[in-house]
């Protein structure tokens, strides 16, 4: 299939930048360039700018219900479409084209919750504690235009959790999706071009990174941003949307620990948290990443961890039967050659794999290592990567103190019988989102997101839309 190029969305037109500058595009796979994207200069964001603010001007005197069918159409296109899009992420993207086509299809189900969702935003009314002439109210409104911030590892699911809520809230969006991924978010965002979403209500852009969130981040058109990527840059953006008082919803990295107890279903654990581990070659903020094991099991856990690993097959994403493709870009090869590297020379056993695989794209072996010292970097630093780091542990809460070590706080998994465990684990683990007995399960009605260093604000559940919302209060004496 052909790889398209794409442009930059503003105001109801695709179109080129101003000055013509375009970026190169690679397919993970081969290595080769497949595509350009257009980058946007300071010319084209006044534009988006301008647009955005006139787009929400429009967006917000839309009675909900009006704005929810445009979404709900929207959602229509993209299922429809989901055979077209999704070997086109894949190719940008590197994951297999049955992830490919999952994450296009959830999409829609995103779009369509929020729509439905953007219909309940309430106000209340409060009694007056002096005189009930007096009527109070408590008013919800969309907060204005949005800039979000979206990465390559889910180049469409990215964006639809901003979108979707924004949207929903009325606000209008200037979405950065990554550059490295393009072609996907520009299809999601055809789809509502194609279903009559007013022009400015809905902007994509691509570029520099960091001259895009330079520029967009202090504007005054723009009242909100939302990122989604790593700890040290969202830290860097939350900064400066606080210096101009902007709001902030950040969804940030991670390094989710899986605490297997003594009494576990071993089974189980492996078939929830073994293939998990190496979905989208672990490049997921929520992919289970330290396995804390009770001694006990630990030889046998190990071992169908290597089961899992070894039968799995690793291949360009387009060819019939991938379990996993590449690595999205070289960056995380060197990351994976880095990380194992160290766990070795800090006395880690490798399992299995702990390779590049052959010498064209990013392909790096799915990879478990053993007796992981805590000091080790893979123990540390988000490994955003297809390798599974495993520890034994002789007493719960050990394992506990280890899961809360880190400043992350994303998401946390536990595999145990007994009631009494898991209820000290939902106690005591200090994450956002945590599965007990089962893979992760996120879904538009739950809430995501995460604690401490891994961010703040939720992209799930009325929540997120309460991200996109002002909350006023008004008073009427008659
Ligand atoms: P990175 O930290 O440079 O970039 C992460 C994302 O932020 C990218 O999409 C990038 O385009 C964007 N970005 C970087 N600088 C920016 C800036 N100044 N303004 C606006 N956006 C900016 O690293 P990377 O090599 O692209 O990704 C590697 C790391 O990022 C991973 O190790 C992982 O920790 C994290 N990451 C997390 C998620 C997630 O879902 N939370 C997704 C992708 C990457």
């Amino acid at each position: 299939m052909n790889y398209p190029n794409t442009q930059l969305y503003i105001d109801g037109q695709w179109q080129d930048a101003a000055d013509g500058r375009t970026l190169a595009v690679f397919n993970p796979a081969s290595g080769k360039e497949i595509g350009r994207v257009a980058q946007a200069g300071t010319a084209d964001l006044d534009r988006a700018l301008a647009a955005a603010q006139r787009g929400f001007d429009t967006w917000r005197a839309m009675p909900p219900i009006e704005r929810a069918k445009i979404m709900r159409r929207a959602a229509a296109l993209v299922r429809e479409r989901a055979a077209d899009i999704a070997p086109m992420l894949t190719m940008e993207q590197g994951k297999p084209l049955v992830e490919a086509k999952g994450e296009t299809l959830a999409a829609a189900d995103i779009l369509d919750w929020f729509a439905d969702e953007g219909l309940r935003v309430y106000g209340r009314l409060v009694a007056s504690r002096t005189n009930l002439a007096i009527r109070q109210m408590v008013v919800k409104d969309p907060l204005g235009p949005v800039a979000a911030f979206t990465p390559w590892n889910f180049p469409i699911n990215q964006v639809v959790r901003k979108v979707g809520a924004g949207l929903a809230a009325g606000c209008s969006m200037l979405v950065k999706a990554a550059e490295e991924t393009p072609a996907a978010p520009a299809a999601f965002v055809k789809a509502f071009a194609d279903a009559g979403i007013p022009a400015g209500v809905l902007q994509l852009v691509y570029g520099v990174p960091a001259e895009i969130s330079n520029y967009l981040i202090p504007h005054p058109v723009i009242r909100k941003i939302t990122f989604t990527g790593s700890t040290p840059v969202g830290k860097q953006l939350a900064a400066l949307a606080g210096r101009y008082m902007k709001r902030v919803t950040m969804e940030l990295g991670g390094h989710a620990p899986v605490i297997v107890c003594e009494d576990a279903d071993i089974a189980l654990a492996i078939k929830a948290s073994g293939t998990a581990k190496f979905r989208n070659a672990g490049q997921v903020c929520i992919s289970p990443t330290r396995f804390l094991v009770h001694e006990s099991i630990r030889d046998e856990f190990a071992s169908a961890m290597v089961k899992v690993a070894q039968s799995l097959k690793v291949a360009d994403g387009l060819a019939e039967g991938t379990q996993m493709g590449p690595l999205a870009n070289p960056r995380r090869v060197t990351a994976m050659a880095e990380i194992t590297k160290d766990a070795i020379e800090q006395g880690a056993t490798v399992l299995t794999g702990g390779e590049r695989i052959g010498e064209t794209g990013n392909f790096w072996q799915p990879t478990i290592l053993a007796d992981v010292p805590v000091a080790a970097r893979v123990f540390n630093d988000e490994p955003f990567g297809p390798v599974a780091a495993i520890r034994s542990f002789e007493k719960l809460e050990d394992a506990v103190a280890e899961a809360n070590r880190l400043p992350y706080g994303l998401a946390g998994y536990a595999f145990t019988k007994s009631l009494k465990n898991a209820d000290l684990l939902t106690r005591e683990v200090q994450v956002g989102m945590l599965w007990i007995n089962m893979p992760a399960m996120p879904s538009a009605e739950m809430p995501f997101g995460g604690v401490k260093d891994s961010g703040y604000g939720v992209e799930g559940g009325p929540e997120a839309l309460e991200a996109y919302l002002n909350t006023r209060a008004v008073a009427v004496m008659n």
